[in-house]
C-alpha cells in the first residue's frame, strides 16, 4: 500500500489535537488528523447515550478555552456558544442550611452573612487573590518556555501550598471553606491539605472563556459542541479529520519522526507529527523504546497519573428537590454547581478513606445540570445530572477493581446525594457509570487521569512534558504538555505554533 504524504499529521482527535490541526491547516499546511475512536472529541464529547438525551460524557463545563483560539478559528461560525453558569455554586448542608454563590456581590454577602458576617469581606479578598493568581497563570499559559520559577517567591509559595491553607487565610465558615477548596482537588489524587493543591485551585481560576476571569459556564449543545466547532474550523481550512483510525506506531527514519503506522496497515508520512495522546501512550507505547530519549522515557515511566475521579451521568424524570431549598420547579440553585462538601475535614476524610479503605465512603461530589438552561439536551421535562465524584483511585489501596464496583459506587453516590435531595433515587431513569478504568478504556486516559497526569508542582510548567520532544519532527500537543489539562486548547495551539515556525524556517 502506498504511503500518503502530508506536511503535518496529528495523532488524536481530542480538542487539543483538533486545535493543532486547525492551526496547521490555517497556516496552509496539508494536514491530517487521525483519531483512534469512532468519534472525535476525546474527553470533550457529547453523545446520545440514551434516546433523546445528549450527554457531556466526561468534561461538562468550560472556562479555560483560550479566547484567541475562539477568535482565530471563528468558532462561533461553527456553532460554539458558551454562556456563564450563574449562580456558580450551591452547597446544601444536612442541617437544612445551604450556601448559594454567584455573580452578584450583594446576593453573595447575604448568603455568607447568614453564616458569619466576617466572611463577607473574607470572600471578597479570597476572590480578588484567586482571580489575580488565575490571571497570572493565564498570561503564562501560551509561553513557549514555561517557567514556574519565573513567578515571584510569594506567588510560588502560595501555589506550592495547600488549597485548605489558602482558603483558611480568608474565610472561616466550614461550608464556605470547603466550597472554595474543591477547585483545588478536582481530578487530583491529593487531599485539601496536600502541598500544591493551591496551584490546582488557581488553575481553575485561569479561564477567560466567559469574558470574566475565573468564571465557568456551559457550552450550548454540551461539551461535544466545542470539539465539533474546532473540527468544523479545521475542515474549513482544509484539514482532513479521520475517526476510527488507531495509530499503532510512530516510526523514525534517520533519527527523525517520519510516519504513522496505522492499525489497518497503511502508512501516513509527514514532515511534522503532533501527538495529542497522553505522554505515557506516546513514549511508552507508540514509539520504540530506543527511539525515546532516556530522560523522557524515565519521565513517562515515573509520571504520576493515578486517576481518582468517578463520573456518574444520571437521567432524571424531575429536578432534585433539596431539603434546604425545596421544590421540583426550576430555581436558581438548579443551575449552579451542586457541591457535597460540607467542610474541609469532610474532604480530607474523603481522601484519607481512599488511602486506607480503597475508596471514599463519603465522597466529595460536584454535580451539574445543564438541562434547565439548555432543554434541547433531554426529552421534554427530563434532566441530566452529571456527577463528578472523588476519591475512587484507579490503583486502589485495598484490592483491584471488580466489575460490580461501579454499581455499588453509583449507589453510594446516589445515597450521598439523597441526604440533601431525597427525591433523587426515585427520579433516576438511566445511569452511565465511568470509573477511572472505564475512562482509560473509553477515552484512552492512562490511569483514568482526567488531566493526562497530575497538575501538581513537579508536573507543571517546566516539569510537564516539553512540546518539542527531542525527537526531530515530533511534538506533543495534548494535556501532557504545558499548561496541562482542562478544555483550554493551549497545548494544541502552542505545539502548532512551534511546528509551523520550524517548518517555515526549514528546520524540518
Ligand atoms: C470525567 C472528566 C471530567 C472533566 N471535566 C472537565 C470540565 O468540566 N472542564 C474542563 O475544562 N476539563 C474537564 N476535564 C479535563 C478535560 O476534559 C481534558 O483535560 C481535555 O479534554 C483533554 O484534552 P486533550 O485533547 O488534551 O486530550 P484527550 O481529550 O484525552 O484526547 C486525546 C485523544 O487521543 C486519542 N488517541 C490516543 N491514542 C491514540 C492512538 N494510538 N491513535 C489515535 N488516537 C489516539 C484518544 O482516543 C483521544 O481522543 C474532564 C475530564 C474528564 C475525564
Amino acid at each position: 500500500m502506498a504511503a500518503e504524504r502530508f506536511a503535518v499529521a496529528v495523532v488524536g482527535g481530542g480538542h487539543n489535537g483538533l486545535v493543532a490541526a486547525a492551526y496547521c491547516a490555517r497556516a496552509g499546511l496539508r494536514t491530517v488528523l487521525v483519531e483512534r475512536r469512532d468519534v472525535i472529541g476525546g474527553a470533550t464529547l457529547s453523545q446520545p447515550i440514551w434516546p433523546g438525551y445528549t450527554v457531556s460524557v466526561a468534561s461538562y463545563v468550560c472556562s479555560l478555552l483560550d479566547p484567541r483560539i475562539v477568535a482565530d478559528l471563528d468558532l462561533p461560525a461553527f456553532g460554539y456558544q458558551a454562556y456563564r453558569k450563574d449562580p456558580a455554586s450551591f452547597t446544601p448542608l444536612a442541617d437544612g442550611r445551604s450556601l448559594l454563590l454567584g455573580a452578584d456581590d450583594q446576593d453573595n454577602a447575604r448568603e455568607v452573612r447568614a453564616f458569619d458576617e466576617r466572611d463577607v469581606a473574607g470572600l471578597h479578598a479570597f476572590e480578588a487573590e484567586a482571580t489575580r493568581l488565575g490571571s497570572l497563570l493565564f498570561e503564562s499559559f501560551a509561553d513557549p518556555e514555561p517557567s514556574f520559577a519565573a513567578f515571584d517567591d510569594a506567588t510560588q509559595a502560595t501555589l506550592r501550598g495547600s488549597a485548605a491553607e489558602f482558603v483558611e487565610r480568608y474565610v472561616r465558615t466550614p461550608v464556605l471553606q470547603a466550597t472554595l477548596a474543591t477547585d483545588g482537588l478536582i481530578g487530583t489524587n491529593a487531599g485539601p491539605r496536600a502541598p500544591g493543591t493551591a496551584y490546582v485551585l488557581a488553575h481553575h481560576y485561569a479561564g477567560r472563556a466567559l469574558g470574566v476571569q475565573g468564571a465557568w459556564g456551559f457550552v450550548r449543545g454540551g461539551m461535544g459542541a466545542v470539539s465539533a466547532a474546532i473540527a468544523g474550523a479545521a475542515r474549513a481550512h482544509g484539514a482532513e479529520v479521520r475517526a476510527g483510525v488507531p495509530v499503532e506506531r510512530i516510526a523514525l527514519r534517520d533519527g527523525r519522526a517520519s510516519c504513522l503506522e496505522l492499525r489497518d496497515g497503511s502508512v501516513i508520512e509527514a514532515d511534522a507529527i503532533l501527538v495529542s495522546a497522553d505522554p505515557q501512550t506516546t513514549f511508552l507505547r507508540l514509539l520504540e523504546r530506543d527511539a525515546v530519549p532516556p530522560a523522557l522515557y524515565a519521565k513517562a515511566r515515573d509520571w504520576s497519573a493515578n486517576g481518582v475521579s468517578f463520573k456518574l451521568n444520571l437521567a432524571l424524570g424531575e429536578l432534585p428537590n433539596f431539603s434546604a431549598r425545596p421544590g421540583t420547579l426550576e430555581q436558581p440553585h438548579h443551575r449552579a454547581t451542586i457541591h457535597v462538601a460540607p467542610s474541609i475535614d469532610y474532604l480530607q476524610t474523603a481522601y484519607s478513606d481512599a488511602q486506607t479503605q480503597g475508596i471514599s465512603r463519603e465522597p466529595m461530589l460536584e454535580c451539574f445540570m445543564q438541562t434547565p438552561t439548555d432543554p434541547s439536551l433531554a426529552p421534554s421535562g427530563k434532566h441530566i445530572l452529571s456527577v463528578f465524584a472523588q476519591y475512587f483511585p484507579y490503583t486502589r489501596s485495598d484490592r483491584p477493581w471488580h466489575s460490580e464496583d461501579r454499581a455499588a459506587i453509583a449507589d453510594l453516590i446516589v445515597a450521598t446525594l439523597a441526604r440533601y435531595a431525597p427525591n433523587i433515587p426515585g427520579a433516576i431513569e438511566h445511569r452511565q457509570m465511568l470509573a477511572p478504568p472505564d475512562l482509560e478504556a473509553l477515552i484512552g486516559l492512562p490511569g483514568g487521569h482526567i488531566f493526562h497526569g497530575e497538575l501538581l508542582p513537579g508536573q507543571i510548567y517546566e516539569d510537564r512534558f516539553p512540546l518539542r520532544t527531542g525527537i526531530d519532527g515530533l511534538y506533543l500537543c495534548g494535556s501532557g504538555t504545558h499548561p496541562g489539562g482542562c478544555v483550554s486548547g493551549f497545548p494544541g495551539r502552542r505545539a502548532a505554533t512551534a511546528a509551523i515556525g520550524d517548518l517555515a524556517v526549514g528546520v524540518l
